[in-house]
């Protein structure tokens, strides 16, 4: 059987191309404000990649960099400031934040209707009871991507690996939200191969490089890996990849061997991850316009 590949960055180029229509027919530009804390090398690269998409949507882009001895109290001071600023639609206060700083209150104070990462309890709740709400970018970017390959998520069985807050959850919930009957596994899940071996669509969220190998993929199965893990030395001869070079948490080569359809990485889940990040901010600017 030879696999298709789901194309993260065409569909990437896509929701950019209509992020942009939709941001040019607002009567202002949506605007976000990035914080970024310190100089972690890995969020500077992050940031610097999200502002470049916001160039690309039409999105008006504030960034903010308070210095890595930062506290709490004036993280929160700037949370509120930008709540209070009108042209700011989104907020995202890049992670991981440096240990002196309480990360559950900062993203707490963060108002609900600017949570463009859909992490405040609000939106957990408004996705949980499938009410409109922002949506954390990296599960909504999969579910996007199956919506364009036509594949099908109702009445599947879908297995999501990983149970965090920020992507195997809300994954979860997503997944079950379209009609999936839904797994959920994680580190104490017994017999997890042949519980994943049962799935249609099998989402691993782990960080475990190339964990997920041939006997934890039924025959005929979609595959979306959103893990990011760099190949370890031991690895590199049986998955093809450089030591040290991007791999995800299902195998590369046994993936094509078994799966239907799957996400590569890189290429994947990972370019629409920002993608979703520019729709959320539009969405919030067109709810904050009461459009
Ligand atoms: P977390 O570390 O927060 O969660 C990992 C989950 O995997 C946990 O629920 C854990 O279980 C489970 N797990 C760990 N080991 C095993 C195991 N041996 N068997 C079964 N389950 C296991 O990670 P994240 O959810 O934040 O990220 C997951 C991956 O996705 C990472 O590689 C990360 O880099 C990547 N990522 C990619 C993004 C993208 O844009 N493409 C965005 C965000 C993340 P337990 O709860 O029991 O500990």
């Amino acid at each position: 059987m030879s696999a298709k590949i789901l194309d993260g960055k065409l569909v990437r180029d896509q929701l950019l191309a209509e992020a942009r229509v939709r941001a040019a027919k607002l009567p202002r530009r949506p605007g976000i404000a990035v914080v970024l804390v310190g100089h972690d090398p890995a969020s500077e690269v992050y940031v610097r990649n999200k502002v470049k998409a916001c160039e690309e949507a039409g999105i008006y882009s504030e960034k903010y960099t308070p210095s890595a001895d930062a506290t709490t109290e004036e993280l929160l001071a700037l949370v509120e400031t930008l709540n209070a600023k009108p042209e700011i639609d989104g907020i995202l206060v890049q992670m991981p934040l440096p240990k002196q700083i309480d990360t559950a209150r900062v993203l707490m104070a963060v108002s609900a209707d600017k949570d463009v990462d859909g992490f405040h309890p609000l939106n957990v709740g408004f996705l949980s009871t499938m009410r409109p709400g922002l949506r954390p970018c990296t599960p909504s970017g999969v579910m996007e991507l199956l919506k364009r390959y036509d594949i099908p998520v109702a009445g599947k069985n879908a297995v999501v690996v990983g149970r965090s807050d920020i992507v195997g959850k809300p994954m979860s919930m997503l997944l079950l939200n379209a009609n999936a009957t839904v797994t959920v596994c994680h580190s104490k899940t017994a017999n997890l191969p042949e519980v994943c071996r049962r799935a249609d669509i099998l989402v691993a969220a782990i960080g475990r490089p190339a964990m997920i190998t041939a006997e934890f993929i039924g025959e005929g199965a979609t595959v979306i890996d959103v893990g990011m893990n760099r190949t370890p030395e031991e690895l590199a001869t049986s998955t093809g990849r450089k030591p040290g070079s991007l791999i995800g948490d299902v195998h590369p080569i046994d993936v094509i061997e078994r799966a239907s359809a799957f996400t590569p990485v890189p290429g994947g889940v990972g370019p629409l991850t920002i993608a979703m990040l520019m729709m959320n901010t539009i969405q919030s600017a067109e709810l904050r316009l009461g459009l």
